[in-house]
C-alpha cells in the first residue's frame, strides 16, 4: 500500500510536556484511508490534522457504526520508537468490525498506517518517564444514508495524542463501585468489541459512581447481575491467597491485550492463573475473610491499576490493607519495562517503527 504524505505547513506549538494529562492535545497529522463497496480500500494518506467534512446523514452519526482501538508508541531510552503487540490491536479491530458489519482491514495495512503517522509525528512522542503517544485508530461508516443497512462507504482513520504518565507519583489504588442497576453487555451483544456505542451506554453508571465518590464502575453480568465482568476500560484480576483469578472471556468481556500479556507474564513467573466465573458474593466473602490479597485492573491507559476498595451493594469493602499489592507492582514494572524496551523482549511483543 502506498501512503501519500501531505506535510502540514503550519506545525502546532507543542504542549507543556510535563502537564499533558489524557486526550487533550493532538498531533500535526492524521491518517485517512477510504473504502467503497466493490472498490475496496483506497487513497491512503497522512494529511494535516484538521476537522473532517462529513455529510450530516453519515450513518456513523445516527447508528453509531464505529469501532476503534487504543494503543501507544513508546520512546525508549536508546532512542527507538516502539509499539506493543500492534498485531493484536489490528486483529481486534477486525473482530469488532465483523460484529457491527464494518469492512475488514488487512492487518499489515493497519500497522503501516499507524507506523506512517507515528513517523510523521515522531517529534510528538513524549520523552518524559511514563509518558507516551496514545494512538487512536478507528473506522466509521461515512456513507450518507438513513436506512439501517450495511454501509457502502467507510473511512479508517488514525489520530495521535501525547499523554502523560497515568501515575506520575507511582501507583495509586482506586475505589471501585460495583454497579447493580445498569449493565454493560450480554453474551451475544457487543461487549466483546470496542465499538463506540458501548461507551455511550456506560456513561450513566460512571457518572453515578463518580457522584458517589468512586473512580470507576465494576460491571456485573447482564443477565443475573451476579458475576464480575470488568472495570470501565480495564479488565480485572484478583489474587486469592496465591492464585490469580480473572473472569473468563465468554462473550461479554473485552479481550484486553494488557490482560493477555499479564496472564502470560504471571504464568512465566510460576503463578497459577485461573480464568473462570467469579461471583460478586465470592468477592465479598474473600474480602471479608482476608483471602482477597490484591485486586487490580489492566488496560493500555493505566497498564495496571490497583484497587483499594469496592463498594458492593452499599457496603464498603477494603482490599487487604487498601495499598498496592506486590503482584500488581511487579506486573506494572515488568509490563512498562517491556513497553519502553528496558527489559529483554522475551515474548517478542515489541515492534520497532523504523524512522
Ligand atoms: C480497551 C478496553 C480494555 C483493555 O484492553 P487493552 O487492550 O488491555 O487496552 C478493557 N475493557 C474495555 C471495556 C475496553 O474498552
Amino acid at each position: 500500500m502506498e501512503i501519500r504524505l501531505e506535510p502540514t505547513g503550519a506545525p502546532k506549538v507543542k504542549p507543556d510536556w510535563n502537564n499533558l494529562s489524557f486526550g487533550r492535545y493532538y498531533t500535526d497529522h492524521m491518517f485517512i484511508l477510504d473504502y467503497a463497496e466493490g472498490r475496496g480500500w483506497y487513497d491512503a494518506r497522512v494529511v494535516p490534522y484538521a476537522p473532517l467534512s462529513i455529510d450530516p446523514a453519515a450513518m456513523v452519526l445516527h447508528y453509531a457504526m464505529e469501532v476503534f482501538e487504543g494503543m501507544k508508541a513508546y520512546y525508549s531510552s536508546d532512542g527507538r520508537v516502539l509499539l506493543f503487540r500492534p498485531l493484536e490491536n489490528a486483529k481486534r479491530l477486525n473482530s469488532s468490525s465483523a460484529r457491527v458489519c464494518l469492512p475488514h482491514l488487512p492487518e499489515e495495512t493497519f500497522i503501516a498506517a499507524v507506523s506512517a503517522l507515528v513517523r510523521a509525528d515522531q517529534d510528538w512522542i513524549p520523552r518524559q518517564p511514563g509518558a507516551s503517544l496514545y494512538i487512536r485508530p478507528y473506522l466509521i461508516a461515512d456513507e450518507a444514508h438513513l436506512g439501517v443497512r450495511l454501509p457502502l462507504t467507510c473511512k479508517f482513520l488514525v489520530i495521535c495524542s501525547p499523554v502523560g504518565a497515568y501515575y506520575p507519583e507511582g501507583l495509586d489504588p482506586v475505589r471501585i463501585y460495583v454497579e447493580d442497576e445498569y449493565v454493560r453487555s450480554v453474551i451475544g451483544g457487543t461487549g466483546e468489541t470496542k465499538c463506540g456505542g458501548n461507551y455511550a451506554a456506560s456513561l450513566i453508571a460512571q457518572k453515578k459512581a463518580q457522584d458517589l465518590g468512586f473512580t470507576q464502575v465494576l460491571w456485573l453480568d447482564g443477565v443475573e447481575h451476579k458475576y464480575i465482568e470488568e472495570v470501565g476500560t480495564m479488565n480485572v484480576m484478583f489474587r486469592l491467597e496465591e492464585e490469580i483469578v480473572t473472569p473468563s472471556l465468554d462473550g461479554s468481556i473485552l479481550p484486553g491485550i494488557t490482560r493477555d500479556s499479564a496472564i502470560a507474564l504471571l504464568r512465566s513467573w510460576g503463578h497459577t492463573v485461573t480464568e473462570r466465573k467469579i461471583s460478586v458474593a465470592e468477592l465479598q466473602q474473600a474480602a471479608k475473610s482476608g483471602a482477597l490479597r490484591e485486586a487490580f485492573g489492566t488496560g493500555t491507559a493505566a497498564v495496571v491499576s490497583p484497587i483499594g476498595a469496592f463498594s458492593i451493594f452499599g457496603e464498603l469493602l477494603p482490599v487487604a490493607d487498601g495499598g498496592i499489592g506486590p503482584v500488581a507492582q511487579k506486573l506494572f514494572d515488568n509490563l512498562t519495562g517491556l513497553q519502553w524496551g528496558r527489559l529483554p523482549d522475551v515474548f517478542s511483543w515489541t515492534y520497532e517503527i523504523k524512522m
